[in-house]
C-alpha cells in the first residue's frame, strides 16, 4: 500500500473541539469532536488539544497517510509565526498567552501552524467551499461574536500584529450602544445573535405577539435566532422588522469594507447565515445600496458552504507554502 497525502486540522471552539483528516481534494477521511469544557480553564484545554493532536497523528499512521504538518484554529488573535494566542477570547478564560504552537511542536516533533479560527474558515471556503476559486474575499462569521477574515490575491491578510480583520469591532455609530470591547456602536453591538435577540425582545415588550408566544412556548425570555427567523418566515411583522434592521446595520459595515477592499465575494457564516435566502438577499441589497457603485457591480454575497467542518479543514491547509 502506497502512502497517500492527507491534511490534519484541529478547530478549537468555545463549546467543542472539532478535528479531522482530509484528502487534498477536500474529502474528509476522518472527523470527530470533543467538548471544550472551557470552564475548566486553559491548562486542561491545552492537554485536551495535545491529546487530540496525538490521536490524529496516530490515526494517520494507522491509515498510512502522509501528513506533513498539523494546523490548528482557535478563537482570538494568534501570532502566526510562533503559534501563541495573543488576543483575549471571552469564551475561554485564560486562553490568551497559551503557546499552542510550541507545545504541539514539541509533543509531535513536526511542524505545527496555528491561526485565528475565522482565518481558517476563510481558507477552507476559498479552497473547497462557497468562494472556491475567488482571489479577493471577505469572510464574516456572525454568532455570539462577529469575526472577520480578509483575503487579497489569495493571501490571508493577518495584519502587522496579527489583529487584522476585526470586523466585529468596527464602529458604525460612535454614539451607538455599548460593546463588550468597551467602545461604542461596534458592528457586534448591533448584529451579534444576542444584540439581535435583545432588539426583538424590546420590541415584543411593547407589542406582544401571539405567534412569538407559540413559537417560544411562552418563553420569550429564551428567544433564539432560529425562532426569530421562523417567526419572520411565518409573516410576523416584528421579526421581519428586526431582521431588516439587522441587514441594514450589517450592510453598512460591509459596505465600508467593500469600499476599502473591493472584494469579489463576501462569505457569511454562523447562525445568521442559516436564516435563509431572504435575509441574504436583504443584506445583499443593503450592501449594494450603501457601497460605492463600481465596487459592488460584480460583488457576490454568499452563505458559507462547509458548515462545522470549515474550521478544521482550513486549519489543515495552514502549512501550505510556509517554510
Ligand atoms: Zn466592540
Amino acid at each position: 500500500m502506497s502512502t497517500k497525502r492527507a491534511f490534519a486540522g484541529i478547530d478549537i471552539g468555545g463549546t467543542s473541539v472539532k478535528f479531522g483528516l482530509f484528502s487534498p481534494d477536500g474529502s474528509i477521511i476522518y472527523k470527530e469532536q470533543k467538548p471544550t469544557l472551557a470552564e475548566k480553564g486553559a491548562v486542561p484545554l491545552m492537554h485536551l488539544v495535545s491529546n487530540i493532536a496525538e490521536q490524529l497523528m496516530y490515526h494517520a499512521a494507522e491509515d498510512e497517510l502522509e501528513v506533513r504538518w498539523l494546523g490548528v484554529g482557535t478563537p482570538g488573535a494568534v501570532n502566526f509565526k510562533t503559534g501563541r494566542v495573543i488576543g483575549a477570547t471571552p469564551n475561554i478564560a485564560g486562553w490568551q498567552g497559551t503557546e499552542i504552537g510550541s507545545t504541539l511542536k514539541e509533543r509531535l516533533n513536526m511542524p505545527v501552524w496555528v491561526d485565528n479560527d475565522v482565518n481558517t474558515v476563510a481558507l477552507a471556503e476559498l479552497r473547497y467551499g462557497a468562494a472556491s476559486g475567488a482571489l479577493t474575499a471577505i469572510c464574516v462569521t456572525i454568532g455570539t461574536g462577529i469575526g472577520g477574515a480578509v483575503i487579497i490575491d489569495g493571501q490571508l491578510q493577518r495584519g502587522h500584529s496579527y489583529s487584522g480583520g476585526e470586523i466585529g469591532h468596527m464602529s458604525i455609530n460612535f454614539e451607538g450602544p455599548d460593546c463588550k470591547c468597551g467602545r461604542k456602536g461596534c458592528l457586534e453591538a448591533y448584529c451579534s445573535s444576542q444584540a439581535i435577540i435583545n432588539r426583538a425582545k424590546k420590541s415584543l415588550e411593547q407589542n406582544p405577539s401571539q405567534l412569538f408566544n407559540e413559537i417560544t412556548g411562552g418563553l420569550i425570555d429564551k428567544l433564539t435566532i432560529k425562532q426569530l427567523f421562523t417567526a419572520a418566515k411565518k409573516g410576523d411583522k416584528i421579526a421581519s422588522e428586526v431582521l431588516a434592521e439587522t441587514a441594514l446595520y450589517l450592510g453598512i459595515g460591509l459596505a465600508n469594507l467593500v469600499n476599502l477592499l473591493n472584494p469579489e465575494i463576501i462569505i457569511i457564516g454562523g447562525g445568521i447565515a442559516d436564516g435563509g435566502p431572504e435575509f441574504l438577499s436583504k443584506l445583499s441589497a443593503a450592501v449594494k445600496e450603501q457601497a460605492f457603485g463600481s465596487a459592488v457591480k460584480e460583488l457576490k454575497i454568499v452563505k458559507a458552504a462547509l458548515g462545522n467542518d470549515a474550521g478544521f479543514i482550513g486549519a489543515g491547509l495552514l502549512g501550505e507554502n510556509q517554510h
